[in-house]
């Protein structure tokens, strides 16, 4: 469009962080030399146009003025640029090195859901076919493992949305576990508001208030890491008062006899006193969602981040089940993902114990498939690696030489974060591929410049399960050069060049259908062209007359007799959680802010967001200050085990009196995950993020 001297050009784009993915448009102004940028939604199936302020200001960071732009090379500590092929021959010098000294497996990779589907494909076949290692885990580990891991083991497929999001609306009751969807997804607000314009009822179990829980009719504000205990009472409940759906039990369900045994065992006066919560309450929780027909159940990290939290998710879906809310119109589960491909990139085989399509690594036959695709034998594919912590404590123990990182930044995103670093340090190759200089790429020996949301093309899958293709819309900043191209350049450097010849992320794609068919993230019916034409497919999809899959387990579950697989879910985990003692007084939880993105790296560059949320914060319960002497907005110590932040003051009755909360966006000094205890959950290694027992002080 022309306008004077103004010429105006519109790039269709996609917002680059969060599980919506938001499609928007890019609106550049050019007068001259000058340019002048912004950012509006674009009509689609999911956020209908909607932004939120993320959104709204993603080109900030990909037009940054620090952008990585070239290679650079480690030297007398100070980052040196150097060329794309000096880059390659120190990589191959370095891992060639590393490998024949110590075995394939010193090298390791770490991944992240923030890329492509075709990258997460890609990342995992080059973990096992070019670096021919087994260890390859991603940073979606700390994310969204415990909600896979339980609907893997109950359902049998795991699926964000079990129902299409339009569905939402129509449900009579909605729990919101520990999901704070205001602040962390927006745009996907105005579903559960009409729901609640339609008259359902919000539960919200959350030990904070938040602008999620001030939608809802009842607020559940647990003590922190309580959330199976409270689940098990709200099935105490149901079971007690007849509330179940014995039909859809006895036909869909195997293992309900022994929920209803274990749960009515329980006395309601003693999951009162563990969680908190009155018994008021969760009878209350109990039939208001048991009574309807419809109903629908949210999860997010709140539950998910703790030892247990994928049995506690189990527990949530105990209670859809006990209740017959499944295959059925408004009913259903939801994991509301954090990171924008947090649902794709865990399909493809980023993960260390699967490959394409869900398929696992130690199955026999899953692996005869994948080898085949790939081009290589069953017996040359590695077997299972580690999680992603605990390839970190690897490289401590010396096991681990090498490692290969790919837009993640684990130095502030891990738990005990001070001992990350100081294991990271001890990498004798780091190679970190990012578009900024984060706070673990610093440790790089050589980084390596990627390409942002408006210039790398690919597919990405919405916490739905809804396949979209975003488009490039500008040249690579630079050199920088697409996560896929890096790959496909350091297999050839690696002698593996014949494997991983491709020129575009469409090419890659089409291998990935091949690769995920028969698996239960089945994509072979979708190519781009039938991506564009539909505005996405949700999976599984298995060839090209099929429209995708709206709704799950209308015709019975995932497991082979069709039947889910319900558990008994104990009160206290298997691995204790931090407690609080006379030296360690307090509950610390954490979780993000609107403004920011993980550890900040992108959104801490747009001047906007950093404008809202410059510095990290505690908030803190007005008697709980009082009782330290704390004052509002003044700079505080926080102190765990581990080590130690200064912080601001936030004093608001928001949360608990025993709970501090920090949030997670920031590095060094405010860096929250310095502070949390590295204890996994023993199915899906997750870490427990959101229970430490920590200190107040005055600085
Ligand atoms: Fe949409 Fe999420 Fe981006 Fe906000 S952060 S604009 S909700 S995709």
């Amino acid at each position: 469009k022309e306008q004077g001297n103004e010429t105006e050009h519109v790039y269709d784009s996609q917002c680059p962080f969060c599980s919506v993915q938001c499609k928007m448009q890019l609106i550049e102004s050019r007068s001259g030399n000058r340019r002048r940028y912004k950012t509006i939604g674009k009509a689609n199936p999911t956020s209908n146009g909607r932004l939120c302020i993320k959104g709204m200001h993603a080109h900030q960071h990909a037009l940054h003025k620090e952008r990585l732009t070239q290679p650079m090379i480690k030297s007398d500590g100070q980052f040196v640029p150097i060329s794309w092929a000096e880059a390659l021959d120190y990589i191959k010098e370095n891992i060639t090195e590393l490998q024949q000294k110590y075995g394939y497996d010193a090298m390791s990779v770490y991944g992240s859901a923030s890329i492509t589907n075709e990258e997460a494909y890609l990342m995992g076949k080059f973990a096992r076919v070019a670096l021919k290692t087994k260890y390859i885990d991603y940073n979606g580990r700390l994310c969204m493992s415990a909600a896979a891991s339980a609907a893997t083991l109950t359902l049998g497929i795991d699926r964000g949305m079990t129902n299409g999001l339009q569905e939402i609306p129509e449900a009579e009751c909605l729990i919101l576990a520990g999901t704070n969807i205001g602040e962390c997804q927006p745009t996907l607000m105005p579903y559960f508001e009409q729901a609640k314009k339609n008259g359902a009822f919000i539960i919200a179990v959350d030990p904070r208030e938040t602008s999620t829980t001030k939608l809802a009719n009842l607020h559940l504000q647990l003590k922190p890491g309580t959330d199976a205990a409270l689940y098990n009472g709200i099935l105490h409940v149901i079971f007690q008062e007849d509330l179940i759906d014995s039909e859809f039990l006895t036909t869909s369900a195997n293992g309900y006899e022994e929920v209803k045994q274990w749960v009515l065992s329980l006395e309601l006066t003693e999951i009162s006193a563990i969680t908190g919560v009155s018994e008021r309450d969760i009878r209350r929780a109990a039939t208001e969602f048991a009574t309807p027909k419809t109903g629908m159940i949210f999860s997010a990290r709140g539950v998910e981040q703790q030892t247990d939290g994928s049995i506690s998710v189990r527990n949530l879906l105990n209670i859809l089940l006990a209740t017959g809310k499944f295959g059925k119109h408004a009913c259903g589960y939801g994991a509301i993902t954090g990171q924008s491909n947090g649902q794709g990139a865990r399909e493809h085989g980023q993960k260390a114990d699967q490959l394409p399509g869900y398929r696992s690594i130690e199955n026999l036959e899953d692996r005869k498939y994948i080898a085949n695709v790939w081009g290589i034998s069953e017996e040359e594919l590695p077997r299972k690696g580690v999680s992603a912590f605990e390839m970190i404590e690897k490289i401590d123990a010396g096991e681990i030489k090498g490692m290969f990182l790919l837009c993640s930044n684990p130095v502030v995103s891990n738990p005990n974060a001070h001992f990350v670093k100081a294991a990271l340090a001890k990498l004798s190759f780091l190679v970190a591929v990012d578009l900024f200089l984060s706070e673990t790429a610093k440790l790089a020996d050589l980084i390596l410049p990627s390409t942002s949301y408006l210039e790398d093309e690919g597919t990405m899958t919405n916490f739905e399960g809804r396949v979209t293709v975003r488009k490039a819309m500008m040249k690579p900043l630079g050199e920088a050069k697409h996560d896929w191209q890096i790959l496909c350049l350091i297999a050839e450097t690696l002698g593996a060049g014949h494997l991983f010849s491709f020129n575009s992320a469409e090419e890659i794609f089409n291998e990935l259908r091949v690769a995920s068919r028969g698996g239960k993230a089945d994509y072979y019916g979708m190519s781009y062209s039938r991506l564009h034409e539909n505005e996405g497919l949700l999976w599984p999809c298995p060839n090209e007359g099929h429209s995708g899959t709206n709704r799950l387990f209308e015709e019975g579950f995932a497991h082979t007799d069709r039947k889910a697989k319900m558990v008994v879910v104990p009160n206290k985990p298997e691995v204790a959680k931090e407690k609080t003692c006379p030296k360690y007084p307090l509950y610390l939880t954490t979780g993000r802010v609107m403004s920011h993105y993980l550890t900040g790296v992108q959104t801490r560059k747009s001047s906007s967001l950093e404008a809202r949320n410059f510095e990290s914060y505690v908030e803190i319960h007005p008697e709980t200050a009082m009782r330290y002497n704390v004052k509002d907005q003044k700079l505080v110590k926080i102190e765990s085990k581990r080590g130690s932040i200064i912080v601001r003051s936030k004093i608001t009755k928001a949360i608990r009196k025993d709970t501090l909360f920090v949030p997670f966006h920031w590095d060094e000094g405010q860096n929250v995950n310095r502070l949390v205890a590295a204890d996994l959950d023993p199915t899906c290694r997750m870490p427990s993020f959101k229970v430490s027992a920590v200190k107040l002080t005055l600085v």
